[in-house]
């Protein structure tokens, strides 16, 4: 929520892989006034800072992906209704014999 400048020392939420939980951790290396590392107040790891960004698991990568794919299918446009279920293929099945009773008529005659 600040947009302030951090500095070296300041807490900050972040991921803590060893305790891999959000916890508060001290600000020890900034870059571009950017908190570049970060170390855990509560086991005194050091790592890079996440943004405090929970990483996502192997499964909920999947569920990811699948979310990516459902986002692209609802950002491309509808496909338009199927047309109703025709009733032409019996109809024409019927033709069929009709016309197979027609030409046996024929050959009788
Ligand atoms: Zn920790």
């Amino acid at each position: 929520m600040s947009d302030r400048v951090p500095r070296l020392g300041d807490e900050i939420d972040d991921y803590c892989p060893r305790c891999r939980l959000l916890l508060n951790h001290d600000v020890t290396s900034l870059y571009n006034d950017q908190p570049a590392k970060v170390t855990c107040r509560t086991c005194h790891n050091t790592h890079d800072y996440r943004h405090a960004q929970v990483p996502t698991r192997r499964k909920s990568k999947e569920r990811e992906k699948k979310t990516l794919l459902e986002q692209v299918m609802a950002s491309m446009p509808k496909p338009p209704d199927p047309p109703p279920a025709p009733s032409a293929p019996a109809r024409k099945r019927r033709d069929l014999w009709a016309e197979v009773e027609r030409i046996k008529g024929q050959k009788k005659d």
